[in-house]
């Protein structure tokens, strides 16, 4: 599949990488919005929250439970961090290879919803 985080996830293409696990890769966002932008992925392709079966959503503790690691190897753990993902055309998602964009080094204002 032609899919670009499948290849960033899986080194095929190489990225700023700051954690991997047997299931999720974490590297930073080309476009960074925030001192700290980070997205992480699992190792697998799901288009979107969406297109995981119901069964396979263990998933989604492996890339939490990733985000608790990269927070705490990166440093923001006690200052705090925002999650975000984007799901589908009305979310705003542009890349369909489920990601949470992880955000931190700054305190971030309210969610602005547009
Ligand atoms: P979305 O809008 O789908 O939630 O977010 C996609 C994100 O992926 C954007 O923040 C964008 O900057 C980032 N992005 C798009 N292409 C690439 C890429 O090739 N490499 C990296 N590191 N980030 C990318
Ligand atoms: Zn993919």
């Amino acid at each position: 599949m032609d899919c670009i985080f499948c290849k960033i996830a899986s080194g095929e293409i190489p990225s700023s990488m700051v954690y991997e696990d047997e299931k999720v890769a974490a590297f930073r966002d080309l476009s960074p919005v925030a001192p700290q932008h980070i997205l992480v992925v699992p190792k697998k392709h799901y288009d979107s929250l969406e297109d995981i079966p119901m069964d396979e959503m263990d998933i989604i503790s492996d890339i939490h439970r990733a985000i608790r690691k990269i927070a705490e190897q990166e440093g923001f753990n006690e200052d705090g961090y925002r999650i975000i993902n984007n799901c589908g055309k009305n979310g705003g998602q542009e890349v369909p290879h489920i990601h949470y964009h992880l955000l931190a080094g700054k305190k971030l204002t309210k969610l602005v919803v547009d």
